[in-house]
Order: structure tokens, then sequence, then C-alpha cells
């Protein structure tokens, strides 16, 4: 093992990781090892408008499938993904994904905006449209399939670079999302000359919603600012009725969340879009 690691200069030497950290390290090598065993899952969660209930895009979430631990989540391993620079790698695999996934779907019939999730590494790579648009084109899809969503503390990272990437991915016909708004550090100065489609509500203030009503009072706000902004705002975290049709009432123009569907493998949204037009009740 410890002469795995010294021929890896990579991970020896990346200044992000406690050198101590045995765990950090074969969790490195793991996630190495589910990319070239195709262990990383395309998993899909859709975004409906909240004005008629059509489903209008889906959100490309990763999972992986490992052999002995089965699932794991996102969140335990995505940081450990940007501190190495593997994001870079798994960002390219999950971009695949959604664009082979998006033309089986035009195949059928389906048009669904794909929102990709994109880290600060990923828009510190200066290659990186060239690499989108790459994928595009090997799946005959096309840029305006896609929304990238990017959070706040992302783009503050090294909002000049930051910045230059992300009018590129525009200019090509990328949509722009922020996701997770409200709960970083960003200007609104800043944000405003970013070439920028959507706001995202960060769940945590719309899984509050029912209880607290500063949350209320912060969705409402960020609703109203997205849109005197131009923007179409999203809510992440709808879990109930109750919390949907409140949101409804805000004027928000779509909605995310365990009450309209969990993340489901992509393979199994064409059943779902079928039951979902038959017994939606937005
Ligand atoms: P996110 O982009 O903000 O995605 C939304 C997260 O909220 C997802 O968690 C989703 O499953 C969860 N969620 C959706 N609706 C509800 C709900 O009603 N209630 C609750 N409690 N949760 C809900 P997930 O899939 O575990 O992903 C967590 C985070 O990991 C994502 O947050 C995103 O930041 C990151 N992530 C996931 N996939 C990727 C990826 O392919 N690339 C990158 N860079 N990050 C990813
Ligand atoms: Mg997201
Ligand atoms: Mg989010
Ligand atoms: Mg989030």
């Amino acid at each position: 093992y410890a002469a795995k690691q010294a021929k890896n200069g990579a991970v020896i030497y990346a200044p992000d990781i406690d050198k101590s950290s045995q765990q950090s390290l074969s969790l490195l090598s793991e996630m190495r090892t589910a990319l070239e065993r195709n262990d990383f899952r395309l998993y899909v969660q859709p975004k409906v408008s909240l004005t008629n209930g059509e489903v209008v895009a889906v959100e490309a979430l990763v999972r992986w499938l490992h052999p002995e631990r089965n699932f794991i989540y996102p969140d335990q391993f995505i940081p450990f993904a940007e501190q190495t620079g593997f994001i870079r790698q798994l960002t390219h695999w999950m971009m695949n994904a959604s664009a082979q996934a998006c033309r089986e779907w035009k195949n059928a019939g389906i048009h669904l905006k794909i929102s990709v999730n994109i880290s600060t590494r990923d828009l510190m790579d200066q290659e990186l449209p060239e690499k989108f648009a790459n994928i595009l084109s090997l799946h005959q899809v096309q840029a305006a399939d896609f929304c990238l969503e990017i959070t706040e503390s992302a783009i503050m990272d090294d909002p000049v670079r930051a910045h230059l990437t992300l009018d590129k991915l525009h200019a090509m016909g990328m949509e722009l999302s922020i996701d997770d708004f409200g709960t970083g550090y960003s200007s609104l100065a800043y944000l405003k000359r970013l070439p920028v489609n959507e706001l995202k509500i960060d769940k945590s203030f719309v899984l509050k919603m029912e209880q607290d009503i500063d949350d209320t009072k912060i969705v409402k706000s960020t609703i109203d600012l997205g849109h005197n902004m131009g923007l179409r705002v999203v809510a992440e975290g709808i879990e109930n009725a109750k919390v949907m049709n409140l949101l409804k009432e805000l004027g928000c123009d779509q909605g995310q969340g365990y009450h309209i569907s969990r993340p489901m493998p992509a393979s199994e949204l064409q059943p779902w879009l079928l039951t979902w037009s038959q017994h939606q009740t937005i």
C-alpha cells in the first residue's frame, strides 16, 4: 500500500490532505478504482414547474455503488474529491453519463434540461468548456440541453478565473444556476455581473419554512430578489404539500424535493414521468 502511495505524487503532495490520514488516502485510491470499474451511478431528481406541474428538468446527482459498503452518498466523498482534484474526472464522468442519458431520452421523445453540479476545481480548468463541447458532440446533444449548478463559494474562491470559465460556458449556450443560494458569502454586485439564469434556494431554508417564519421571510426575499434580477428561482428540499403550496403562493418558479420525487436511477425516469403526468396535483 505504501509503495502505491509513493508512486503517486499527486496523493503525497496534495496540499489540502492531512498526510497522516490513511482514511482519505485510501478513499482517493478507492475512488479511482470505482471509476475504472464503473461503480459510479447517475441518479436524477425531477425539477417541476410550480405553475403547471410540468417536469422541466432533472438534476444529475452522483451515487457510488461500493462493492462492500453499498451506496455511498456524495456528502461522504465529494469533499475529498474536491480536495484531491479527483473531482475533475468525476465531473467528466457525470457530464458524459448525463449527455448519454439526454440522447436516450431525446430518442424517446423526452426533452428535458439536465442540471449538472460543478465545483471550484472544475472552474479553474481552462479547458473545461472545450472538454464539455467534446462530450456534447460525442452524444449529439446541445449545450442548451444543460444547466450547470455552481455554489457561491465555488465562484468566490477565485472570482476572476471562475468568471472567465462561466462566460465561456454561457457563450456556448449552457445555462448557469447558483446552487445553495443564501448559504455562502458573495456580493450581489458581483453576482449581478455573472451570466446567471437561475437561483436555487438552499434546502436548509425550505425544510424549515413550516416551523420558522424567519425562514419563510428569507425564502420570500430570495424569490423577489431573483425575480427583480430577471432570474428564475427554484426551491430544493420540498418535502410536503404544505411547503409546496406556500412556495407557489410566494411565486417560486420551480421546485424539487422528496414530495415530488426522490432522486432515482436515470433508467427509472421514463416510467416515473408517465405516472407523474397521470397523478400530479400541482
Ligand atoms: P445539491 O446540488 O444542493 O443537491 C441537492 C441535494 O438535496 C441532493 O443530495 C438531494 O438528494 C437532496 N434533496 C433533494 N430533495 C430533498 C428533500 O426534499 N429533502 C432533503 N432532505 N434532501 C433533498 P445528494 O444527492 O446527497 O447530494 C448532496 C450534494 O452533493 C449536492 O447538493 C451537491 O452539492 C453534491 N453533488 C451531488 N452529485 C454531485 C456531482 O455529480 N458533482 C458535484 N460536484 N457535486 C455533486
Ligand atoms: Mg445542485
Ligand atoms: Mg442545492
Ligand atoms: Mg444543497
